[in-house]
């Protein structure tokens, strides 16, 4: 027998991991499944990024190994990516790096910036790898509640000082997974004095930064004067440009912090297929408008989603960003897991429990709006007439 190494030993496999093989039983038995649960976009990207793909692809010479931490070519277009999106200007060399998929960049920063018995700040509910990625490297984590009342915003006064003093990384993520939530400018502004101020870097997580409803535009932190002294911010191709399975995302702000996990990452990794950047390149500088048609269709999914949940009974409120919608279980439920597998098991929907993101998750569960409107049409209707049934 081989016994796993004690960091991974009480590790379990990630919840979607297991929820495949759930459905998996399920579809055999005759179930007509539908999955609102992943955050996994259905639509494809333009023809025109596919295109650039395959051109390349058929060229003789983009078969090598391409440059660790991604092409000159691929780290400039995320420059300018920033500079016409958000009016931040980095240095491709320095100031940027690509990753595969931003969830790489997530656990690895941990890996980089934390010696055990370090201590980072982790919201709850939050997206499961900044936890997971503190505790390999060995680190104590500090979760801090994402509250309703506070618009799922973190309450940095209520971190003491003595925890905000010794911690080394703090994590936040807008528009927020699994929340929904936004983060205005004064919130990042307020985050990054509380950074300077307890001398902790900001990891700020934003691969939501162009999914926005209703005429809302997310902000980048690096907006902020001062922020790239004390912010590393983790972007990707995957849910802006429909592009989650191709695996590329990217690090950018503080040149330090891009420094180690680019050093690290050429120890790990040998960077991506050159077809992938070359379509990446175009995804990132060339026509931006198809967003908005896009988001157009998301924002009409969300609604349905909206309109259905409360038909049936559970607490929504709109979300203005990103993929979710994050609902509050109905009156005298409280498990969020019996919960999702029950309306799994009786209707065929299958959600995402609450409890999944954290402690603070419970009570709720997510939908996610990756999927086709006519079936998530669907999903709302039988749900709808699941819980009728019961009332
Ligand atoms: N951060 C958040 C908040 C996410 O929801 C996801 C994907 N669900 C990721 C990061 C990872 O995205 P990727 O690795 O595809 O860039």
């Amino acid at each position: 027998t081989f016994e796993p190494a004690h960091r991974i030993a009480g590790f379990k496999p990630y919840f979607f991991a297991s929820l495949a093989q759930k459905l998996a039983q399920l579809k055999a038995q005759g179930m007509d499944i539908i999955r609102i649960d992943m955050g996994s976009p259905d639509l494809p990207p333009t023809d025109e990024i596919v295109n650039t793909l395959v051109d390349s692809a058929r060229r003789v010479d983009t078969h090598g190994y391409t440059p660790n931490g991604g092409t000159t070519d691929f780290r400039q277009a995320v420059a300018a990516y920033y500079q016409q999106r958000f009016n931040v200007t980095l240095n491709p060399q320095t100031e940027t790096l690509a990753l595969i998929g931003s969830k790489e960049g997530l656990f690895n920063l941990s890996q980089v910036i934390l010696n055990p018995g370090d201590l980072t700040l982790v919201p709850d509910p939050g997206y499961p790898v900044y936890k997971a990625g503190s505790e390999i490297a060995g680190a104590e984590v500090y979760l801090f509640p994402l509250l309703k009342e506070n618009g799922f915003l973190p309450d940095l006064k209520s971190i003491p000082a003595e925890v905000a003093d010794r911690a080394k990384i703090l994590w936040l993520n807008y528009p927020n997974n699994p929340t929904g939530a936004i983060a205005p400018m004064r919130f990042f502004e307020e985050a990054v004095e509380f950074a300077h101020r307890h001398h902790i870097l900001i990891a700020h997580d934003a691969p939501y930064v162009d999914i926005c409803f209703d005429g809302y535009r997310a902000p980048s932190i690096l907006e902020v004067p001062g922020a790239k002294d004390v912010t590393i911010e983790f972007n990707s191709l995957s849910k802006t440009y429909n592009m989650a399975g191709w695996r590329l995302g990217m690090a950018v702000g503080n040149a330090q912090v891009v420094k180690y996990l680019h050093t690290y990452k050429s120890q790990m990794d040998t960077s991506h297929f050159a077809p992938v950047f070359d379509a990446g390149i175009k995804a990132l500088t060339g026509d931006q408008s198809w967003l908005d048609e896009r988001n157009q269709i998301y924002q009409q999914r969300r609604d349905i989603v909206l309109t259905g949940l409360r038909e049936a009974g559970l607490q929504v409120d709109t979300p203005p960003a990103a993929i979710y919608v994050w609902a509050h279980l109905p009156e005298g439920e409280k498990d969020s897991i019996a919960f999702c597998n029950r309306m799994l098991e009786e209707t065929g929907v299958s959600t995402t429990p609450g409890i999944v993101y954290g402690e603070f998750g419970e009570g709720y569960l997510r939908v996610s709006l990756g999927t086709a409107t006519h079936r998530i049409q669907e999903a709302m209707q039988r749900v709808v007439a699941w819980r009728k049934s019961k009332a």
